[in-house]
């Protein structure tokens, strides 16, 4: 999780950096702060909460660092909040990961009389390199400690006696951006240096990265030069930004359209291919956490129902513990927004070792994932700046309409489903039918509870549905199977519960019309949602009837639902939810 963004050139850096820093909350805010090389000491400002519209009074500098943080190791304090310095003051360290071995390295480094002045593991990194400069060059001293490190982690250091910026990884992404008049740049992800450069360098695991006058790579086992490749981004700084919207929820909800036509129009060939690699594979193994979960378990229907084929579905966090399976014609197919989900890139660690095949669906190029996988779609649905999923997730159940009907053949019955979601999802953004969301966003924001049914492919838009508006409007909402609210939770439902029904005009229709009559029997508010009314809804938000895509249509109806829930219910930031954090590189 986390924010780091770095910076040397002629500007004031911490200005600079303030700026990018902005632009990468999105990866965590619970705490933020910027260390910057003054003359001859280095300077630190750092605070408890989000940047906002924070101002910084530090001394101008050409070279410095930032971060927002996502706590993992000790509170949300000032003293917690990165860079962490060493008992000298000399060297700032900032860091995204969690350092597995710190209990001890702390241990050894108090014996050597280290004070530590926070609860973070990330401090231990700090002590371990001024320990090291005892004896070693700065760069030495940083590919030393982060050789001790265990974990997934990536680290960024200055010194007083510097004007270098060091950094290294392994597991958590970095990006280095090579601006105009020598200015460098290195953030955690790409949109955030947009605004400045597109040409970029993504940084492997293993490596480090020396930034001053000019960029030096190593490898961090050996300490070997390796020579640097750039790479030129397609995203364009607009698409990053806000523009008209209040919110880049909204934002992103409005690009949906868009998204949807771009893979409708463009996907035949990369959409072919991977339906040929499950059509050879012996089991298809789909994985995602959170709402590209869903997208998997949306998968698993529509693979059955287009193409009459069976592929798995698995939570990536889970996988790793069903993996032995795997064998040389065994295809894992993550899939994932940020490409840097750790729960994801695990599992797929050890499905390459058993020599699984690897065909990737993501949204970041250049990400670890889009990396690491023999064969990749690319979503293309831009910067992704809201902390919930909304377009991605559009985007990855199109590729998989796309993938399905092209591995039955009929790949242009799928292309003509998607334009005619994307008109759907056009008509649905009007104001009129807005005019009914966010009324009904007003009758339910001091609901308890909200439940949402679906069966078949519907089952997996429950549960996306559910999610959205647990994350952003934080009411508790369920999701479940039509059938299987009966089987317990019914227990829940009293007179007045909200519950939405997923109800496309498929074979699904009738029993989950059924549930819906259990559910109204014990009191409960219906909501329906699909192409076809029907006399147990109390509410109803119609959907064009788009076949498998209905679903698109029903997820966009809820994450409407979601973000006006949000604002009716006062919910401070809807981009940011409590306790989130976009990319989420920890375990
Ligand atoms: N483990 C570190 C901490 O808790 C870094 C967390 C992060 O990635 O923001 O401070």
């Amino acid at each position: 999780m986390c924010g780091i963004f770095g910076y040397i050139g002629k500007k004031n850096a911490s200005e600079v950096i303030l700026e990018g820093l902005k632009r990468l909350e999105y990866r965590g805010y619970d705490s933020w702060g910027i260390a910057v090389k003054g003359s001859p000491n280095l300077v630190v400002d750092k605070h408890v909460g989000k940047i906002g519209s924070a101002k910084t009074e530090l001394p101008k500098s050409t070279v410095g660092i930032g971060h927002t943080r996502w706590a993992t190791h000790g509170g949300v304090t000032e003293a917690n909040a990165h860079p962490h310095l060493d008992c000298t003051k000399q060297v700032a360290v900032m860091h995204n990961g969690i350092v597995e071995n710190f209990q001890t390295l702390k241990a050894e480094l108090i014996k050597k009389g280290h004070k530590f002045s926070s609860e973070t593991d990330t401090e231990v990194i700090t002590h371990l390199i001024e320990e090291n400069l005892k004896t070693k060059g700065f760069a030495s001293s940083v590919r030393d400690a982060f050789n001790k490190l265990k974990g997934l982690n990536a680290v960024i250091a200055l010194y007083a006696k510097s004007s270098e910026i060091i950094a290294a990884k392994n597991g958590s992404p970095l990006v280095v951006g090579l601006g105009k008049n020598d200015e460098l740049f290195i953030a955690s992800d790409a949109a955030g240096i947009l605004k400045h450069t597109k040409k970029v360098i993504f940084l492997e695991d293993s490596q480090m990265v020396i930034l001053g006058k000019q960029i030096k790579l190593f490898s961090l086992p050996n300490g070997q030069p390796i020579q640097p490749r750039t790479h030129t981004l397609t995203w364009t700084f607009e698409e990053a930004e806000k523009g008209k919207f209040k919110h880049f929820l909204l934002k992103e909800i409005y690009e949906q359209p868009h998204v949807l036509e771009n893979i409708a129009l463009n996907y035949d060939g990369s959409t072919k291919e991977l339906a040929g690699l499950i059509d050879k594979a012996f089991g298809t193994f789909m994985l995602g956490c959170g709402t590209a979960s869903y997208a998997a378990l949306a998968g698993t229907y529509l693979f059955s129902s287009i193409a009459k084929k069976h592929v798995n579905f698995s939570i990536g966090s889970e996988f790793k513990y069903q993996e032995d399976y795997l064998t040389k014609k065994s295809l894992v197919v993550p899939i994932s927004q940020s490409g840097e989900t750790i729960d994801v890139i695990e599992p797929i660690g050890q499905a390459k070792k058993k020599g699984a095949k690897i065909a990737a669906i993501v949204n970041v190029l250049g990400s670890t994932l889009y990396r690491q996988a023999d064969f990749k779609i690319l979503l293309e649905a831009g910067p992704e700046k809201a902390v919930v999923a909304t377009k991605s997730f559009i985007a990855m159940v199109a590729v998989l309409i796309l993938t399905a009907y092209a591995l039955a053949k009929k790949q242009m019955m799928g292309k003509e489903l998607l334009l005619k979601a994307a008109e759907n999802v056009k008509q649905i953004l009007k104001q009129n039918y807005l005019q009914e969301i966010i009324k009904l966003a007003d009758q339910l924001r001091n609901s308890e509870h909200v439940f949402v049914i679906g069966r078949g492919i519907s089952y997996a838009a429950a549960m996306e549905a559910a999610l959205k508006m647990k994350e952003t409007s934080l009411l508790h909402a369920e999701g479940f199977a039509g059938g299987e609210l009966k089987h317990g939770v019914i227990a829940l439902i009293e007179k007045g519960t909200p519950c939405l029904v997923m109800a496309p005009h498929d074979e699904t229709y009738d029993d989950v019309i059924s549930n819906a009559q259990e559910l109204k029997a014990r009191g409960a508010f219906i909501i329906g949602i699909g192409p076809k009314a029907n006399k147990v809804f109390d509410a109803f938000l119609q959907t064009a009837d788009l076949k498998e895509a209905t679903m698109i249509s029903q997820i966009l109806i809820a994450q409407l639902l979601a973000y006006y829930l949000a604002l009716a219910r006062k919910i401070e930031d809807p981009d940011k939810p409590r306790n989130l954090a976009k990319s989420v590189t920890v375990k």
